[in-house]
């Protein structure tokens, strides 16, 4: 769009443009719709630690899906993008954690102290607002769960606009027990001393680092770094989209043992990790989506 074209400072609208426009505005009318039927729904992807030798899950991943009536199953690289550029991003990202919150409930009161934390995708739009750690911990008694079981995933771009409130909403959240990962790391702009102040639990190494690193000298290099880093900074570090062993393996190599990725587990449905949590111990099989 405009903001793209750098230099120009006007903006002529081409054919395309307008189908653009429209199309853009189709998909905000009907996300609306999705919003008020209920035509999203929530995947949950385990995460694996193998610190120990074996792959142990340690936790989930809430990521929103689409079901349009007609045009089937839409993801949120399609619709979170506009959602965000329209305002609508934060009605989903609540919807979002109030499934999340319902669905932690029932595996509190089915499973105990076997239930491993969510995390929880946030937009800056909604972590930026005001009373938003306020309106989590309501939230969070409402469902009677434990704050340590929700972990909040915002991107470098949510974390470093604003140090002081940012810092602020951070201490609310952790001083209530929730947990914060930065997502994406490595794409973003990160100011490292913002970074060292901020009570950040977890950095999620973006997959485009992971993506064929046994291959290539410079994802090497700046995996080694992040990793690095969040030791020194007492973060954890967990890898996005482990696809195959040789990844894992090299991954492995440079101190990095959290994954996330198909190689152990895609997103499923809550009745799938029903089944996971089921099992003792929870221990990662390899297990892949129909
Ligand atoms: P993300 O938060 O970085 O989530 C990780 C994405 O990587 C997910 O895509 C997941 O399905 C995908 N993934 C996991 N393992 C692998 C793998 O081994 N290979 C590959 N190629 N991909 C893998 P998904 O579900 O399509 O979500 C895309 C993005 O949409 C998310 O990236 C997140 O930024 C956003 N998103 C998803 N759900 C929500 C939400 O509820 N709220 C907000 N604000 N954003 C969301
Ligand atoms: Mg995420
Ligand atoms: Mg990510
Ligand atoms: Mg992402």
């Amino acid at each position: 769009h405009a903001k793209a074209t750098g230099g120009s400072r006007h903006c002529f609208y081409s054919p395309a443009m307008k189908e653009d426009a429209r199309t853009r505005l189709t998909l905000r009318r009907e996300l609306q719709i999705a919003i008020d039927q209920e035509q999203l729904f929530v995947l949950f992807q385990p995460k694996v630690d193998c610190s120990s030798g074996q792959p142990e899950v340690s936790g989930f991943e809430a990521l929103v899906r689409w079901q349009h009536p007609e045009k089937g199953l839409i993801s949120p690289g399609i619709f979170i993008p506009t959602a965000e550029e329209n305002g609508q991003i934060s009605d989903i990202d609540r919807w979002v954690m109030e499934q999340v919150l319902e669905q932690l409930g029932e595996w509190v009161q089915r499973y105990q102290d076997r239930v491993m934390p969510v995390s929880v995708n946030v937009s800056a739009s909604l972590f930026s607002r005001a009373h938003f750690a306020e309106t989590l911990l309501e939230m969070l008694e409402n469902a009677a769960v434990p704050a340590h079981l929700i972990e909040l995933e915002v991107t470098e771009h949510v974390a470093m606009a604003g140090f002081h409130r940012t810092l602020e909403t951070m201490q609310k959240l952790k001083s209530m027990g929730v947990s914060l990962a930065i997502d994406d790391f490595g794409t973003g702009h990160s100011n490292l001393a913002y970074l060292r102040e901020f009570p950040v639990n977890r950095l999620k190494i973006d997959i485009a680092f992971v993506k064929g690193i046994e291959l290539d000298a410079k994802k090497q290099g700046l995996v080694q770094a992040i990793t690095d880093m969040a030791k020194s900074l007492s973060m954890d570090v967990i890898a996005e989209g482990v696809e195959t062993d040789a990844e894992r393996e090299f991954l492995q190599s440079v101190g990095c043992t959290c994954y996330q990725g198909y190689l152990f587990y895609r997103p499923m449905a809550a009745a799938d990790i029903d089944l996971l949590l089921k099992r003792d111990g929870g221990q990662a099989g390899v297990m892949h989506e129909k």
